[in-house]
């Protein structure tokens, strides 16, 4: 039996060397008869030669209790504070096993994770689930690690970086390869350097992106890290634009202002002449008078569209002003051979509070641009609802020849137009607008199929939204 059990530590000891958890056999009286490496490496040892020497815990009488307590059954586990290597001291687990033949414990320890094992974890954690793409590179200039957001950035495999130099992301920017040349120099000579640059996937396709790098001293590394700015840059130019849409707009009502005044002048000397004229000179004069009125009329219009910020406020309502536009543009959508449905409107109670004026130019706008992108058959479809509490919703559809992607996210810039005689001028016009009455504008659009395209304004009457059927009427044109 006793040569049983002896075998059996052999065997024991043998195993506990084998173990990445600490583990140690003692005595009865806690004289430590081996421990493994592991012991050695997470605890300070520094000659000790009794289990109770580690322990940093008053523990006179938790010694006393686990040897009773392990005596009488085979298994404990107890709670221990113990030095570790790197001078922190932490609870650790301790349980126990008794060999009663040979009068001998062994212990097996659970260290807990140091926190800088678990701020390693942190941070390879958030390396991997980062929203920018994440470059790690060693000091001699080899791409070590990438995180998987390689293809949503680049469209390229992982094999593409890691292994290769620097010079692989260089070749990414063939445009501004200089640039990028000089960006790593600044991160050699600095340790930090930002940039934000174009990454032109194709012409249809270009992304902005903000590189940031930083070396780390410590593991000798550099971190680079992308994020797509291609969205921010886009709301820059757009605020860009909307400034110099209002600079044109006070251009253009200072030079009808100019104009104006001459014309008053020109006014003047017809009824002047008209005293005199005889019958066939009359005839003329009144040509001209007729003339000038409608230069006039063309002036006033032009004041009032370019007319900085919102002209007058009042509350109106949205479905009764698209009603009216339609009539406007019925003509010329009889004439391309177009009907035009106006769906479900609500037209009592979509009241809204803004410039009536812009709105009309607003909806004009959009419904010429519909117009415009179908051929005879085509139909342009209106809507105005309140489903959305506290809005008034409009759609403006199209059966259309529609727009690709990336002409969806370009028709509010200024200038891009695809007509021969187009000015582009007019959705950006609609977008400031729509914005200035604290609404959106979204667009929706298929090749060879249609557009769509949504506006949403705060209604006037807060959010209670008025569904009465019999509030709306169902008009087709
Ligand atoms: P313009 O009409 O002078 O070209 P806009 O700013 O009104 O300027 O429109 C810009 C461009 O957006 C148009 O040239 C056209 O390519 C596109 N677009 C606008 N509305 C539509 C639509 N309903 N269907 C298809 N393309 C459209
Ligand atoms: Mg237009």
């Amino acid at each position: 039996m006793k040569y049983k059990t002896i075998n059996v530590m052999k065997h024991i000891t043998f195993l506990l060397d084998d173990t990445i958890r600490p583990g140690a056999v003692f005595n009865l009286e806690g004289g430590l008869l081996h421990v493994n490496n592991s012991f050695c490496e997470k605890f300070v040892t520094n000659g000790k030669e009794n289990i109770k020497d580690f322990f940093i815990n008053p523990i006179i009488n938790l010694w006393d209790d686990a040897i009773s307590n392990i005596k009488r059954s085979e298994n404990k586990t107890f709670e221990v504070n113990i030095r570790l290597v790197g001078n922190r001291v932490d609870v650790v687990k301790m349980h126990l096993a008794y060999f009663e033949d040979v009068q001998q414990v062994i212990a097996l320890f659970d260290v807990p994770q140091s926190i800088v094992d678990k701020a390693e974890k942190t941070y390879i954690h958030a390396f991997r689930n980062s929203d920018s793409f994440m470059v790690v590179i060693d000091r001699d200039g080899t791409i070590y690690d990438v995180n998987d957001l390689h293809t949503s950035y680049f469209n390229l495999p992982k094999d593409y970086f890691v292994g290769k130099t620097v010079g692989a992301i260089v070749k990414l920017f063939p445009n501004d390869t200089e640039l990028i040349v000089n960006y790593f120099k600044e991160v050699n000579l600095y340790g930090f350097a930002e940039i934000t640059t174009k990454y032109i996937r194709n012409v249809n396709d270009v992304s902005y992106y903000q590189i940031t790098t930083l070396y780390d001293c410590e593991s000798q590394t550099y971190l680079i890290r992308m994020n797509d700015r291609t969205e921010e840059m886009a709301m820059e130019k757009r605020l860009a634009h909307s400034n110099s849409l209002s600079t044109i707009g006070e251009l253009a009502a200072s030079i009808a202002h100019e104009i104006r005044n001459p014309m008053t002048t020109l006014k003047g000397f017809v009824q002047l002449l008209k005293i005199s004229a005889t019958a066939d000179t009359m005839k003329y004069l009144s040509v001209i008078d007729e003339e000038i009125d409608r230069m006039e009329s063309i002036l006033s219009e032009m004041l009032i569209l370019s007319k900085p910020g919102l002209n007058e406020k009042t509350t109106f309502s949205l479905g009764v002003l698209v009603a009216d536009m339609i009539q406007v543009v019925y003509p010329k959508a009889l004439m391309d051979g177009i009907t035009i449905t106006q769906k479900d409107n609500i037209l009592k109670d979509s009241l809204i509070v803004g410039d009536s004026d812009k709105i009309k130019q607003v909806l004009l706008n959009l419904f010429k641009n519909a117009i415009e992108a179908m051929t005879p058959g085509g139909n342009l479809s209106i809507f105005v609802n309140l489903d959305s509490p506290g809005k008034v919703i409009l759609g403006v559809s199209d059966t259309g020849k529609g727009m690709d992607k990336y002409q969806v996210k370009k028709v509010f810039i200024p200038f891009f137009t695809t007509k021969s005689d187009g000015s582009g001028l007019g959705l950006p016009f609609v977008l400031k607008n729509i914005e200035e009455h604290g609404g959106t504008v979204t667009v929706e659009s298929k090749v060879d199929i249609g557009t769509t395209f949504i506006v949403t304004f705060p209604s006037a009457m807060g959010c209670t939204s008025v569904t009465d059927t019999a509030e709306k009427r169902v008009l087709s044109l």
